[in-house]
């Protein structure tokens, strides 16, 4: 059966404030500050209060812009979305509508092409706090979160298994975290909202999945449920649904809004940016080794094996370790013990090499 997926992807970028105030950006600190602490009367919405852009999420933003080969917008702006809820405490969001900063970009998955159609900047809202869970008498709602700037790329229907979806987002986190504008062993969030329809069927807009591994659970779930609706003979709707965790299903989702509910007005407190060519020259400069060069430059330079360097490179703490151990020791030797001992134990821990604490010198 044919299956087309496309997916909305919101980062948390590594900034130490957040993206319109100086209040220092909780992704960026060490341990979980209380709850509304990091807060001023720019993030809390206060009436007067006047945003500015913080230039290193401009920065951010167009590195990954310049990462996945889109075409940058000479102009762009941004734009109010209007809601009203209490995560957002001034009834809108600050966001990219009509012009995207960024758009027509690509990444490759296992050799499938996957088109990037857009990449924009905007506020993360607070969050809630559902006591006793979503049927609970009361919410709370940390401001904290609230402005913490997020970048969200949207792909093409491209993507055409649940598996080929994981694949994509732990590709999209390692070239993040390569760009440094992402740090898996921070508390940064990765979250995707999923498009997903079945040949004969509508489409159906899966929300709130975070990280990279609940996406290839919340995709299947959503295949098995739509196939078993055809095979009774229910059509299936256009509809929005969102993604539990904890009871590892797909939940409707009532009364969402469409996007053109939301009535975007352009943000008159905020510029509109030019990028000139320049400046956008400049960018280029700054762009690292990315995970697909490395790999190559492994397999050259230290006369790797494929795998073993593609295993390697997929962890940037594990690459950088390597690159350590093989001044000092055969490097294939290193290069074997990483992929091979090393990395299989962080799996079999659920961990990347940057949150095991382990230091160069107790390797190397
Ligand atoms: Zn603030």
């Amino acid at each position: 059966m044919k299956l087309k997926i496309g997916l909305e992807t919101h980062v948390q970028l590594n900034t130490k404030s957040k993206i319109f105030c100086g209040c220092r950006n909780p992704v960026s600190m060490e341990k979980e500050p209380k709850p509304n602490v990091m807060v001023c009367g720019v993030c809390l919405g206060f009436p007067g209060s006047k945003p500015l852009v913080n230039e290193r999420v401009l920065e951010m933003a167009l590195r990954i812009a310049t990462a996945f080969g889109c075409s940058i917008a000479k102009e762009t702006f941004f734009s109010r979305k209007t809601y009203f809820y209490p995560d957002m405490s001034k009834n809108f969001q600050i966001t990219q509508y009509e012009i995207p900063l960024a758009s027509n970009g690509k990444i490759e998955v296992n050799g499938n092409r996957i088109r990037i159609s857009r990449i924009h900047m905007e506020e993360d809202p607070a969050k809630l706090i559902h006591v006793g869970g979503l049927g609970g008498r009361h919410v709370l709602v940390d401001y904290n979160r609230s402005g913490i700037p997020l970048v969200e790329i949207v792909t093409e229907p491209d993507i055409t298994s649940p598996r080929e979806a994981r694949v994509y987002l732990q590709k999209l986190a390692n070239i993040l975290e390569y760009l440094g504008v992402y740090d898996s062993s921070s508390r940064a969030i990765i979250k995707s909202d999923a498009n997903i329809s079945l040949e004969g069927g509508a489409r159906v807009e899966v929300k709130n999945i975070t990280g990279t591994k609940d996406i290839e659970q919340a995709l299947n779930y959503e295949i098995v449920r739509q196939k078993n609706l055809l095979k009774r003979g229910v059509r299936v709707r256009r509809a929005t649904r969102t993604w539990n965790p904890d009871m590892r299903a797909t939940e409707d989702m009532r009364g969402k809004e469409e996007e053109d509910e939301y009535g975007y007005i352009f943000e008159p407190d905020l510029p509109v940016i030019t990028l000139s060519k320049k400046e956008l020259q400049h960018i280029e400069k700054f762009i690292p080794e990315l995970p697909e060069k490395r790999l190559k430059r492994f397999v050259k330079e230290y006369r790797l094996p494929g795998k073993i360097a593609e295993s390697i490179v997929s962890d940037i703490g594990l690459a950088e370790l390597f690159e350590e151990a093989a001044k000092k020791t055969e490097s294939r030797l290193a290069g074997t013990w990483i992929a091979g001992y090393l990395k299989k134990t962080l799996n079999w821990n659920n961990m990347k090499f940057r949150d095991s604490g382990i230091k160069h010198e107790w390797v190397t």
